[in-house]
């Protein structure tokens, strides 16, 4: 596979390239897949081969790879007005509209938006303003953030910090006052004979019990994605929000819900807080926000904090914080134009269309042998490989499963990720039946593969 002829674009990549979180045996047994443009929901590499894109990138082209109206609003705000900044009470009239429609999309009735070009930075942002407004009150000491196992928040080191994978301990985090409670995954954490009911009460135990431990007075903030998605697609236990929620309010501890990957559709309502039913104090929105048009993340502040982030900036005249190119026209006239697409234009109503299809297809793979667990929720789902499916013994992880999973459908032509022993599936939602056909029979077949080597 891997052409290491010194021009190849395998070989390229390698020589002046460094890839962020991938599999280097891999890499060196297959060189790296070089992409040169995208149709719908498909890439195209530079040999010509055509993948269907099961993850839509990264979670994020939920519109395709070739929408005309996003690279025509693109194009027209490059003509008009191509770069500004948000400082010094100057911002760009698009910036202005985008926060407009944020505060008018979003479930709060007033609020406010701050951007950045990331969701690690949109989460760094929102741990320095809780940090900000809590010394502003007189409560400095209101430091610790508390996040879950499993918990994907970015990769810069306060929202690593946040990240609850063992991988971060290789830079040495994370950082104190980051608090991991257990992941709310019943399936993989349930105890022998303990009910999901059961188990959820105990989640909300550990909460309390943490918090009493650590003092309610020292906790800065609570922060959850509403389906965990690069922890494997976990879906909470049921009930989990409403267990929680009344804690938190009980000691004053502010839920943001990280929305970078649930927002705008993913699990069927526009925001993951809706589709399970709980109202948080803030919105962290990233990735589906441009339809992965442009770099862009955003912090959405519901009314409360809004208040108390205001007085805490007037204190001192301000809020010392923002990135050169938070609110970036370009970026904001291509959000707008992909909240119009996603919300108004079908995109979102297609994903729901399809969903059905795709949980059926996801339930069919799941009764395969070595299928431990479907889970998911919109379209978003996860197959997880397991050795024995009665005991819920996982392969060895010399195997490499899902990796392997992940290959044969490189091979054949479709694009999914492999994580920890699953395999993570989030088309675009612009999919269509015959396309979703197409990925659950590559994808049967790679799995066929596998498991008849290694099972
Ligand atoms: C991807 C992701 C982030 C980080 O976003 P980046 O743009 O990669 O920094 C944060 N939170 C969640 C839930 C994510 O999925």
């Amino acid at each position: 596979m891997n052409d290491n002829s010194p021009n190849s674009w395998e070989s390229r990549a390698d020589a002046h390239s460094f890839y962020g979180f991938t599999d280097l045996p891999t890499i060196e047994d297959r060189g790296a897949v070089i992409l040169t443009h995208g149709k719908g929901p498909y890439v195209f590499d530079v040999h010509g081969r055509e993948y269907l894109d099961a993850n839509s990138g990264l979670w994020n082209m939920v519109a395709g790879f070739d929408h005309p109206g996003l690279a025509e609003a693109a194009k027209a705000q490059y003509d008009r007005f191509p770069g500004y900044h948000a400082f010094f009470g100057r911002m760009a009239d698009q910036t202005v509209m985008l926060s407009e429609k944020l505060v008018e999309v979003s479930p709060f009735e007033d609020g406010k938006v701050f951007y950045t070009n990331s969701g690690s930075e949109a989460n760094d942002t929102m741990v320095k303003m809780l940090w900000f407004l809590h010394g502003a009150e007189g409560n400095p000491q209101r430091r610790k953030i508390i996040t879950r196992k499993n918990a994907y928040h970015g990769v810069t080191a306060v929202s690593a910090s946040m990240t609850g994978k063992p991988y971060n301990s290789v830079f040495g985090l994370p950082l104190p006052e980051f608090l991991h409670l257990t992941c709310p995954h019943y399936w993989r954490e349930g105890k022998e004979g303990e009910t999901e009911a059961e188990f959820t009460q105990r989640m909300a135990q550990e909460l309390e019990d943490m918090i009493a431990r650590e003092g309610a007075e020292t906790i800065a903030g609570f922060f959850a994605e509403p389906v965990m998605g690069a922890g494997g697609v976990i879906p909470p236990s049921e009930g989990y929000f409403q267990a929680i929620q009344p804690i938190l309010q009980k000691h004053g501890i502010p839920l943001i819900s990280d929305e970078v990957i649930c927002g705008f559709g993913r699990t069927g309502e526009v925001w993951g807080c809706q589709t399970y039913d709980f109202m948080p104090d803030a919105i962290i929105s990233s990735k589906c926000l441009t339809a992965g048009y442009f770099p862009m993340g955003a912090v959405i502040l519901g009314p409360a904090l809004t208040d108390r982030l205001q007085k805490a900036s007037e204190a001192i005249e301000e809020f010392p914080h923002g990135f050169t190119a938070s609110g970036h026209p370009v970026g904001c006239a291509i959000a707008l134009k992909a909240i119009d697409v996603i919300l108004n234009e079908g995109v979102l109503e297609n994903a729901n269309a399809v969903t059905p299809l795709f949980n059926e297809g996801m339930a069919r793979l799941g009764e395969m042998a070595n299928i431990g667990e479907v889970r998911g929720k919109g379209l978003m789902g996860a197959l997880e490989a397991v050795k024995d499916k009665a005991t819920k013994t996982p392969f060895d992880g010399s195997l490499s499963v899902s990796e392997r999973i992940a290959n044969a459908c490189t091979d054949h032509g479709l694009i999914c990720r492999p994580l920890g022993q699953s395999i993570v599936l989030c088309p675009p939602f612009i999919i269509t039946p015959t396309q979703l056909d197409e990925m659950f029979s590559k994808l049967e077949n790679a799995l066929k593969s596998v498991f008849s080597e290694v099972a």
